[in-house]
Protein backbone atom coordinates (compact mmCIF):
# COMPACT_ATOMS: atom_id res chain seq x y z
CA UNK A 1 0.00 0.00 0.00
CA UNK A 2 3.28 2.19 -0.56
CA UNK A 3 3.11 2.89 -3.57
CA UNK A 4 1.83 5.81 -5.91
CA UNK A 5 0.42 4.43 -9.26
CA UNK A 6 2.02 6.42 -12.02
CA UNK A 7 -0.40 6.48 -15.79
CA UNK A 8 1.74 7.21 -18.54
CA UNK A 9 1.68 11.20 -17.67
CA UNK A 10 0.89 11.65 -14.22
CA UNK A 11 0.67 10.46 -10.65
CA UNK A 12 -2.42 8.43 -10.14
CA UNK A 13 -3.45 7.43 -6.78
CA UNK A 14 -2.32 9.21 -3.84
CA UNK A 15 -2.04 8.65 -0.50
CA UNK A 16 -3.17 11.07 2.59
CA UNK A 17 -4.80 13.54 0.55
CA UNK A 18 -7.00 15.92 2.53
CA UNK A 19 -10.73 16.35 1.80
CA UNK A 20 -11.13 19.97 3.53
CA UNK A 21 -10.58 21.15 0.18
CA UNK A 22 -12.74 19.11 -2.16
CA UNK A 23 -16.09 20.08 -0.47
CA UNK A 24 -17.88 23.30 -0.42
CA UNK A 25 -18.00 23.44 3.75
CA UNK A 26 -14.08 23.16 4.09
CA UNK A 27 -14.72 20.47 6.45
CA UNK A 28 -13.05 17.07 6.50
CA UNK A 29 -9.90 14.86 7.30
CA UNK A 30 -7.87 12.84 5.21
CA UNK A 31 -8.63 10.25 2.13
CA UNK A 32 -6.60 7.13 2.84
CA UNK A 33 -6.20 6.86 -0.73
CA UNK A 34 -7.18 9.61 -3.43
CA UNK A 35 -7.71 9.54 -7.34
CA UNK A 36 -9.50 11.91 -10.06
CA UNK A 37 -9.34 10.38 -12.91
CA UNK A 38 -9.28 12.11 -16.35
CA UNK A 39 -10.16 9.72 -19.38
CA UNK A 40 -11.29 6.21 -19.39
CA UNK A 41 -7.51 4.58 -19.67
CA UNK A 42 -7.23 6.12 -15.86
CA UNK A 43 -10.53 5.14 -14.57
CA UNK A 44 -9.86 1.45 -15.60
CA UNK A 45 -6.38 1.67 -13.64
CA UNK A 46 -7.90 3.11 -10.60
CA UNK A 47 -10.46 0.89 -10.24
CA UNK A 48 -8.47 -2.04 -11.15
CA UNK A 49 -6.24 -0.72 -8.76
CA UNK A 50 -8.60 -0.74 -5.92
CA UNK A 51 -10.14 -4.05 -6.62
CA UNK A 52 -6.67 -5.55 -5.77
CA UNK A 53 -6.09 -4.08 -2.93
CA UNK A 54 -9.87 -4.70 -1.82
CA UNK A 55 -10.27 -1.21 -0.88
CA UNK A 56 -13.75 0.32 0.33
CA UNK A 57 -14.36 2.94 -2.19
CA UNK A 58 -16.18 6.48 -2.41
CA UNK A 59 -16.75 8.62 -5.01
CA UNK A 60 -16.85 12.43 -4.79
CA UNK A 61 -18.24 15.36 -7.02
CA UNK A 62 -18.04 18.70 -6.07
CA UNK A 63 -18.56 17.82 -2.54
CA UNK A 64 -21.31 19.97 -2.06
CA UNK A 65 -23.39 18.04 -0.54
CA UNK A 66 -21.49 16.37 1.91
CA UNK A 67 -20.37 16.49 5.36
CA UNK A 68 -17.08 14.64 5.48
CA UNK A 69 -15.84 13.50 9.18
CA UNK A 70 -12.49 14.78 10.61
CA UNK A 71 -11.45 11.69 10.85
CA UNK A 72 -11.00 11.07 7.39
CA UNK A 73 -12.36 8.23 4.60
CA UNK A 74 -10.71 4.92 4.42
CA UNK A 75 -10.06 3.53 1.20
CA UNK A 76 -10.18 4.70 -2.25
CA UNK A 77 -12.03 8.42 -2.71
CA UNK A 78 -12.86 8.85 -6.39
CA UNK A 79 -13.53 11.94 -7.52
CA UNK A 80 -14.86 13.34 -10.89
CA UNK A 81 -13.98 16.52 -10.51
CA UNK A 82 -11.44 16.12 -13.87
CA UNK A 83 -14.18 13.51 -15.09
CA UNK A 84 -14.83 15.88 -18.39
CA UNK A 85 -15.09 15.64 -22.61
CA UNK A 86 -16.85 17.44 -24.87
CA UNK A 87 -20.92 17.71 -24.52
CA UNK A 88 -22.93 16.09 -27.16
CA UNK A 89 -26.29 17.92 -28.68
CA UNK A 90 -28.59 15.98 -30.54
CA UNK A 91 -30.25 18.89 -32.12
CA UNK A 92 -32.96 16.54 -33.59
CA UNK A 93 -34.28 15.20 -30.38
CA UNK A 94 -32.95 18.65 -28.20
CA UNK A 95 -30.97 15.98 -25.78
CA UNK A 96 -27.60 16.78 -23.96
CA UNK A 97 -25.23 13.93 -23.39
CA UNK A 98 -22.67 15.16 -21.00
CA UNK A 99 -19.51 13.61 -18.66
CA UNK A 100 -20.57 13.16 -14.90
CA UNK A 101 -17.97 15.59 -13.99
CA UNK A 102 -19.25 18.26 -15.97
CA UNK A 103 -20.29 21.13 -13.38
CA UNK A 104 -24.25 21.19 -13.60
CA UNK A 105 -24.52 25.19 -13.43
CA UNK A 106 -22.21 25.37 -17.00
CA UNK A 107 -24.22 22.55 -18.39
CA UNK A 108 -27.17 24.93 -17.31
CA UNK A 109 -25.88 28.06 -19.05
CA UNK A 110 -24.73 26.32 -22.33
CA UNK A 111 -28.39 24.68 -22.63
CA UNK A 112 -29.70 27.96 -22.16
CA UNK A 113 -27.21 29.80 -24.81
CA UNK A 114 -28.74 27.11 -27.16
CA UNK A 115 -32.30 28.19 -25.76
CA UNK A 116 -33.03 24.70 -24.78
CA UNK A 117 -35.73 24.81 -22.01
CA UNK A 118 -35.32 22.48 -18.80
CA UNK A 119 -32.23 23.00 -17.05
CA UNK A 120 -32.67 27.01 -15.59
CA UNK A 121 -33.50 26.47 -12.02
CA UNK A 122 -29.76 24.14 -12.01
CA UNK A 123 -27.83 27.47 -12.60
CA UNK A 124 -26.69 27.89 -9.07
CA UNK A 125 -26.44 24.54 -7.89
CA UNK A 126 -22.53 24.53 -7.25
CA UNK A 127 -22.09 20.36 -7.85
CA UNK A 128 -21.50 17.86 -10.63
CA UNK A 129 -24.31 16.39 -13.12
CA UNK A 130 -22.63 12.70 -11.41
CA UNK A 131 -23.98 14.63 -7.91
CA UNK A 132 -26.75 15.66 -9.29
CA UNK A 133 -28.39 12.58 -10.69
CA UNK A 134 -27.28 11.12 -7.84
CA UNK A 135 -29.17 13.51 -5.04
CA UNK A 136 -31.94 14.50 -7.66
CA UNK A 137 -30.74 17.98 -7.38
CA UNK A 138 -33.81 20.31 -7.38
CA UNK A 139 -34.51 24.31 -7.22
CA UNK A 140 -37.43 26.50 -7.94
CA UNK A 141 -40.05 23.67 -9.29
CA UNK A 142 -37.09 22.03 -11.10
CA UNK A 143 -35.50 18.60 -10.83
CA UNK A 144 -32.77 16.29 -12.46
CA UNK A 145 -36.02 13.66 -12.50
CA UNK A 146 -37.76 15.95 -14.49
CA UNK A 147 -35.29 15.94 -18.11
CA UNK A 148 -33.21 12.93 -17.42
CA UNK A 149 -33.41 9.97 -19.86
CA UNK A 150 -31.10 7.63 -18.94
CA UNK A 151 -27.48 7.42 -17.37
CA UNK A 152 -24.34 5.86 -18.01
CA UNK A 153 -22.69 3.99 -14.85
CA UNK A 154 -19.30 1.71 -14.01
CA UNK A 155 -19.20 -0.51 -11.23
CA UNK A 156 -16.02 -1.20 -8.97
CA UNK A 157 -15.30 -4.15 -11.37
CA UNK A 158 -15.58 -2.08 -14.34
CA UNK A 159 -18.93 -3.08 -15.88
CA UNK A 160 -20.54 -0.50 -17.80
CA UNK A 161 -24.19 0.01 -17.71
CA UNK A 162 -27.11 1.98 -18.97
CA UNK A 163 -30.14 2.78 -16.88
CA UNK A 164 -32.96 4.61 -17.83
CA UNK A 165 -34.65 7.47 -15.25
CA UNK A 166 -37.25 5.15 -14.56
CA UNK A 167 -34.80 2.83 -13.19
CA UNK A 168 -33.38 5.42 -10.10
CA UNK A 169 -36.53 4.74 -8.30
CA UNK A 170 -36.79 8.79 -8.34
CA UNK A 171 -38.07 10.90 -5.51
CA UNK A 172 -37.56 14.10 -3.58
CA UNK A 173 -33.71 14.17 -3.40
CA UNK A 174 -33.21 10.60 -3.44
CA UNK A 175 -32.53 7.46 -5.86
CA UNK A 176 -31.38 4.45 -6.18
CA UNK A 177 -27.74 5.43 -6.66
CA UNK A 178 -26.94 7.19 -3.13
CA UNK A 179 -26.38 3.43 -2.35
CA UNK A 180 -23.03 4.36 -3.28
CA UNK A 181 -22.08 1.21 -5.44
CA UNK A 182 -22.00 2.33 -8.84
CA UNK A 183 -20.35 5.67 -10.44
CA UNK A 184 -22.04 8.09 -13.13
CA UNK A 185 -19.81 8.73 -15.88
CA UNK A 186 -22.56 10.09 -17.96
CA UNK A 187 -25.91 11.76 -17.92
CA UNK A 188 -28.43 12.18 -21.08
CA UNK A 189 -30.99 15.07 -20.86
CA UNK A 190 -34.29 15.47 -22.64
CA UNK A 191 -34.50 19.80 -23.37
CA UNK A 192 -37.38 21.49 -24.93
CA UNK A 193 -36.61 24.00 -28.02
CA UNK A 194 -37.39 27.52 -26.77
CA UNK A 195 -36.30 31.08 -27.25
CA UNK A 196 -32.20 31.87 -26.51
CA UNK A 197 -32.85 34.95 -25.46
CA UNK A 198 -36.08 34.09 -22.73
CA UNK A 199 -34.48 31.10 -21.83
CA UNK A 200 -30.74 33.07 -20.65
CA UNK A 201 -33.24 35.57 -18.92
CA UNK A 202 -35.06 32.98 -16.81
CA UNK A 203 -31.76 31.55 -16.02
CA UNK A 204 -30.33 35.09 -15.08
CA UNK A 205 -32.94 35.40 -13.05
CA UNK A 206 -33.27 31.85 -11.07
CA UNK A 207 -29.59 32.71 -10.34
CA UNK A 208 -30.33 36.28 -8.93
CA UNK A 209 -32.82 35.39 -6.41
CA UNK A 210 -30.85 32.37 -5.35
CA UNK A 211 -28.04 34.95 -4.96
CA UNK A 212 -30.38 37.76 -3.08
CA UNK A 213 -31.73 34.86 -0.93
CA UNK A 214 -28.85 32.22 0.61
CA UNK A 215 -25.85 32.89 1.82
CA UNK A 216 -22.60 32.95 -0.08
CA UNK A 217 -20.12 34.29 2.33
CA UNK A 218 -19.47 31.29 3.95
CA UNK A 219 -18.54 27.94 3.34
CA UNK A 220 -21.74 25.45 3.76
CA UNK A 221 -23.05 22.85 1.72
CA UNK A 222 -26.52 24.00 0.50
CA UNK A 223 -29.59 23.19 2.72
CA UNK A 224 -28.83 21.10 5.61
CA UNK A 225 -32.48 19.25 6.44
CA UNK A 226 -34.70 17.96 3.65
CA UNK A 227 -38.42 19.92 3.97
CA UNK A 228 -40.34 17.76 5.93
CA UNK A 229 -43.98 17.28 4.58
CA UNK A 230 -45.99 20.95 4.38
CA UNK A 231 -43.25 22.66 5.91
CA UNK A 232 -40.09 24.37 5.06
CA UNK A 233 -37.63 23.54 7.60
CA UNK A 234 -35.29 26.79 7.51
CA UNK A 235 -39.19 28.26 8.37
CA UNK A 236 -39.41 25.79 11.47
CA UNK A 237 -35.74 26.05 12.28
CA UNK A 238 -36.31 30.31 11.84
CA UNK A 239 -39.30 29.87 14.13
CA UNK A 240 -36.97 27.62 16.49
CA UNK A 241 -35.40 30.77 16.98
CA UNK A 242 -31.92 29.33 16.26
CA UNK A 243 -30.73 31.66 13.76
CA UNK A 244 -27.06 32.70 14.10
CA UNK A 245 -27.25 29.53 16.74
CA UNK A 246 -23.69 28.52 17.09
CA UNK A 247 -21.71 25.51 18.34
CA UNK A 248 -17.75 26.09 17.28
CA UNK A 249 -16.93 27.37 14.51
CA UNK A 250 -20.33 26.16 13.44
CA UNK A 251 -23.16 28.09 13.04
CA UNK A 252 -26.93 28.41 11.63
CA UNK A 253 -26.65 31.15 9.20
CA UNK A 254 -28.58 34.47 9.69
CA UNK A 255 -29.58 34.95 6.24
CA UNK A 256 -31.49 31.42 5.87
CA UNK A 257 -31.92 29.13 8.45
CA UNK A 258 -31.77 25.96 6.92
CA UNK A 259 -27.56 26.61 6.00
CA UNK A 260 -24.94 25.92 8.61
CA UNK A 261 -21.92 28.00 8.19
CA UNK A 262 -18.59 26.95 8.82
CA UNK A 263 -17.19 30.69 10.37
CA UNK A 264 -13.50 29.22 9.97
CA UNK A 265 -12.17 26.35 10.85
CA UNK A 266 -14.81 24.36 12.39
CA UNK A 267 -14.81 21.05 13.12
CA UNK A 268 -17.42 17.86 11.51
CA UNK A 269 -17.79 17.14 15.15
CA UNK A 270 -19.17 20.82 15.50
CA UNK A 271 -21.07 20.63 12.63
CA UNK A 272 -22.27 17.66 13.29
CA UNK A 273 -23.81 18.66 17.19
CA UNK A 274 -25.24 21.68 15.35
CA UNK A 275 -27.35 19.38 13.45
CA UNK A 276 -28.65 17.33 15.88
CA UNK A 277 -28.93 20.41 18.46
CA UNK A 278 -31.39 21.57 15.59
CA UNK A 279 -33.23 18.41 15.25
CA UNK A 280 -33.70 18.18 19.22
CA UNK A 281 -35.26 21.34 19.55
CA UNK A 282 -37.27 21.67 16.41
CA UNK A 283 -38.97 18.26 17.34
CA UNK A 284 -39.42 19.69 20.91
CA UNK A 285 -41.18 23.05 19.60
CA UNK A 286 -43.16 21.22 16.66
CA UNK A 287 -42.78 17.86 16.89
CA UNK A 288 -41.79 17.64 13.59
CA UNK A 289 -38.86 14.96 12.60
CA UNK A 290 -35.78 17.08 10.24
CA UNK A 291 -33.68 14.81 8.28
CA UNK A 292 -30.52 15.73 6.90
CA UNK A 293 -30.76 16.75 3.11
CA UNK A 294 -26.61 16.79 3.63
CA UNK A 295 -24.50 13.41 2.92
CA UNK A 296 -22.17 12.25 5.79
CA UNK A 297 -18.68 10.51 4.92
CA UNK A 298 -16.27 9.23 6.62
CA UNK A 299 -15.20 9.00 10.17
CA UNK A 300 -16.11 11.13 12.59
C1 LIG B 1 -24.49 27.09 -1.85
C2 LIG B 1 -25.15 25.77 -2.16
C3 LIG B 1 -26.42 25.76 -2.72
C4 LIG B 1 -27.05 24.55 -3.00
N1 LIG B 1 -28.30 24.58 -3.55
C5 LIG B 1 -28.91 23.41 -3.86
C6 LIG B 1 -30.23 23.42 -4.44
O1 LIG B 1 -30.82 24.46 -4.70
N2 LIG B 1 -30.81 22.24 -4.71
C7 LIG B 1 -30.19 21.05 -4.47
O2 LIG B 1 -30.76 19.99 -4.76
N3 LIG B 1 -28.95 21.00 -3.91
C8 LIG B 1 -28.30 22.15 -3.60
N4 LIG B 1 -27.06 22.13 -3.04
C9 LIG B 1 -26.45 20.83 -2.70
C10 LIG B 1 -25.56 20.24 -3.81
O3 LIG B 1 -25.00 21.26 -4.64
C11 LIG B 1 -26.30 19.23 -4.69
O4 LIG B 1 -26.81 18.16 -3.92
C12 LIG B 1 -25.40 18.67 -5.79
O5 LIG B 1 -26.19 17.97 -6.71
C13 LIG B 1 -24.31 17.75 -5.25
O6 LIG B 1 -23.41 17.49 -6.33
P1 LIG B 1 -21.86 17.20 -6.02
O7 LIG B 1 -21.19 16.93 -7.33
O8 LIG B 1 -21.27 18.29 -5.22
O9 LIG B 1 -21.98 15.87 -5.18
P2 LIG B 1 -21.17 15.50 -3.84
O10 LIG B 1 -21.58 16.45 -2.78
O11 LIG B 1 -19.74 15.38 -4.14
O12 LIG B 1 -21.79 14.06 -3.55
C14 LIG B 1 -23.14 13.92 -3.17
C15 LIG B 1 -23.46 12.41 -3.15
O13 LIG B 1 -23.40 11.91 -4.49
C16 LIG B 1 -22.37 10.91 -4.62
N5 LIG B 1 -21.75 11.15 -5.93
C17 LIG B 1 -21.20 12.32 -6.38
N6 LIG B 1 -20.83 12.18 -7.65
C18 LIG B 1 -21.13 10.94 -8.03
C19 LIG B 1 -21.00 10.18 -9.24
N7 LIG B 1 -20.47 10.71 -10.36
N8 LIG B 1 -21.45 8.89 -9.27
C20 LIG B 1 -21.98 8.32 -8.16
N9 LIG B 1 -22.13 8.96 -6.97
C21 LIG B 1 -21.72 10.26 -6.93
C22 LIG B 1 -21.46 11.09 -3.42
O14 LIG B 1 -20.85 9.87 -3.04
C23 LIG B 1 -22.45 11.59 -2.36
O15 LIG B 1 -23.14 10.51 -1.78
C24 LIG B 1 -26.39 23.32 -2.73
C25 LIG B 1 -25.10 23.33 -2.19
C26 LIG B 1 -24.48 24.54 -1.91
C27 LIG B 1 -23.10 24.52 -1.32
Amino acid sequence: MDIIIKSPKRELIFPGVSLANLTTFRVGGLAQWYASPRNWQELETVLNWSNRQDLPLTFLGAGSNLLIGDRGIAGLVLSTRYWRYPLRFDQEKTQITVAGGEPIPRLAWLAAKRGWQGLEWAVGIPGTVGGAVVMNAGAQGGAIADCLVEVKVISPNGELEVLSAEMLNYGYRHSCLQQGKKLVVEATFQLQPGCSQEVMLTTNQNLQKRRNSQPYDRPNCGSVFRNPPNYAAGWLIEQTGLKGYQIGQAQVAQRHANFILNCGGATALEIMELISYVQTKVKEQWAIALYPEVKFLGDF
